[in-house]
């Protein structure tokens, strides 16, 4: 019954009519699925713009239910986050991705870095910094195999903090990339403030390109980046008339669907990957 009413609950995640049973029922599910090592890792690349090269790819978390399949994170993150089950997922996803990028380099593939996403309690752990750094210290190469993406929001939640924890992490040589920036409300003051590699235009600007309003938008976003020493991202890139606007704005690397969707770690790596 709690598998069923999980299930119904998943196809209404965002309907009101959810009751606490079903929600309840969900919440066990996730626990259960975490314990039975239900979620696993995808993998989309970054190409460098110039050089159609890929240059990282970014970890995506899916969770492969036996009965329902594959299920995307927007509907099941937000819930690992009220149910305070984010924390132990997301160090997760941070082994996974640094067991996936160390086994590459043994195979002697030229792996590349690899983004992971950090939710605002995962930043906001005390002890986000400290796994971090004994991953580092376990094995010196993950400094070179790992980035860290977090949104505008959870950086806006407690800036001092987050400030203090990003540039830890970044003194440790990882790079931090600001994701779906201009969808949140923060400053220009804040973004020259923050410790920050990598600015991530969000997808919603990218799919306005085309408009002139949308292009001006953009094209300023790359100039302030670039104007604050920050590599520029596009991501959702689909077509080729995006990518051709995007390299004459300069932007450096993109990712989306005209490269590649997220694909399994073992598609990832036999398409992606070749002996260095
Ligand atoms: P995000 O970090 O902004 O990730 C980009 C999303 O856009 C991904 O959705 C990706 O599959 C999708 N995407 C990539 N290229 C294209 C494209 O060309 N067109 C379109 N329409 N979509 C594209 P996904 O994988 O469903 O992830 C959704 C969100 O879930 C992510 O947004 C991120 O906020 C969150 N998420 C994913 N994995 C993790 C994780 O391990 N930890 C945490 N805390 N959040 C995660
Ligand atoms: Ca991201
Ligand atoms: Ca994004
Ligand atoms: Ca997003």
């Amino acid at each position: 019954i709690a598998k069923k009413s999980g299930v119904n609950y998943l196809f209404h995640t965002q309907s009101m009519t959810a009751t606490t049973a079903d929600r309840l029922a969900l919440e066990l599910r996730l626990r259960e699925a975490f314990d039975k090592d239900e979620f696993t890792l995808y993998y989309q690349p970054k190409v460098n713009i110039a050089s159609g090269k890929m240059v990282g790819a970014e970890a995506l978390i899916r969770w492969n239910d036996p009965h329902i399949g594959l299920i995307q994170p927007d509907t099941f993150i937000p819930i690992l986050e009220e149910i305070g089950l984010i924390n132990e997922v997301g160090r997760w996803v941070i082994k996974q991705a640094i067991k996936d990028y160390l086994s590459w380099r043994e195979a002697g593939l030229n792996a590349v870095r690899i983004a992971v996403n950090v939710s605002s309690l995962q930043l906001r752990n005390r002890n986000f910094a400290d796994d971090i750094e004994q991953a580092i210290a376990s094995d010196p190469r993950v400094a070179a195999g790992l980035e860290i993406e977090v949104t505008e929001s959870v950086i806006m939640g407690d800036v001092e903090q987050s400030v203090e924890i990003l540039q830890a992490i970044r003194d440790l040589g990882i790079p931090i990339t600001i994701d779906d920036f201009g969808t949140g409300f923060s400053s220009l003051s804040y973004l020259s403030r923050l410790p920050l590699d990598i600015l991530k235009i969000d997808g919603a600007f990218v799919r306005e390109m085309h408009t002139e309003k949308g292009g001006k938008m953009v094209s300023t976003i790359i100039l302030v980046a670039h104007a604050l020493k920050l590599k520029v991202v596009a991501e959702c890139v689909e077509t080729e008339e995006q990518l051709l606007q995007l390299r004459k704005l300069d932007c450096d690397q993109m990712q989306g669907y005209l490269f590649s969707k997220p694909v399994p770690a073992d598609v990832f790596e036999k398409q992606f990957l070749s002996l260095s």
